[in-house]
């Protein structure tokens, strides 16, 4: 007798990501359920799960063809799922180094984020600290959970502002409730500045997605 289960490979963004094992006779919702917890993801898929770009209505018509694609919506997104709170960048300010910083304030070339320490044995507790990110193709969604204090390496909080020193990036996200994607890109390239935004909570949006793309120099 045939299984009543059928193995999905999750692709996101082009790569492939995990292999979750579904009953046939499943819903779409429970495959999102799925695909969420498999992948330890704060985002909405819900309406992201495409098969040759058409949405897909049952598990039965994906039988066959095994692999999924998760693509994020360009349309606006009303009510359920985890959003990104994050700074929208909309509010840069160029910032000399001061003379003189603590070890967990210092920013390297490329991509940095902050975040406060939350471990009281370590020397940054409760300090606003900078982790730095370097270069790369950043999911922010998942960097924000992924981003150690410099002194002690444990998860910080309020990680959602950015920090670019030396650096070339391009940011691709939605904001929820918006209808157009912002991508852009933008260099750094003063020696003795960086740039970060205004962090106040106006400048805080929820991001449906929020991808960014950090290249060096030269
Ligand atoms: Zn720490």
């Amino acid at each position: 007798m045939e299984s009543d289960l059928v193995n999905l490979t999750i692709v996101k963004y082009g790569t492939n990501l995990t292999l979750i094992s579904i009953s046939l006779s499943s819903t779409i919702a429970d495959l999102k359920n799925h695909a969420n917890l498999a992948l330890d993801s704060c985002l909405d898929i819900g309406n992201y799960i495409y098969e040759n770009s058409t949405v897909l209505k049952n598990i039965p018509d994906i039988r066959k063809k095994r692999i999924f694609e998760i693509i994020p919506s360009k349309r606006a997104i009303g009510g359920g799922g985890v959003p990104l709170l994050f700074n929208s960048m909309e509010k840069p300010l160029m910032l000399n180094f001061a003379q003189t910083a603590s070890e967990w304030n210092r920013l390297g070339k490329g991509m940095n984020l902050s975040g406060i320490c939350v471990n009281s044995a370590c020397q940054a507790f409760n300090l606003f600290v900078h982790c730095p990110k370097g270069f790369g193709k950043f999911n922010m969604s998942k960097e924000v959970h992924k981003t150690g204090c410099p002194k002690c390496n444990k998860n910080v909080k309020d990680c959602n502002n950015v920090f670019f020193f030396l650096c070339k990036y391009t940011v691709e996200g939605l904001i929820q409730g918006e209808t157009m994607e912002r991508k852009y890109s933008k260099t750094i390239d003063d020696q003795d500045e960086f740039e970060t935004f205004e962090n106040k909570d106006e400048d805080l949006k929820n991001w449906e997605y929020l991808e960014i793309e950090v290249s060096s120099l030269n």
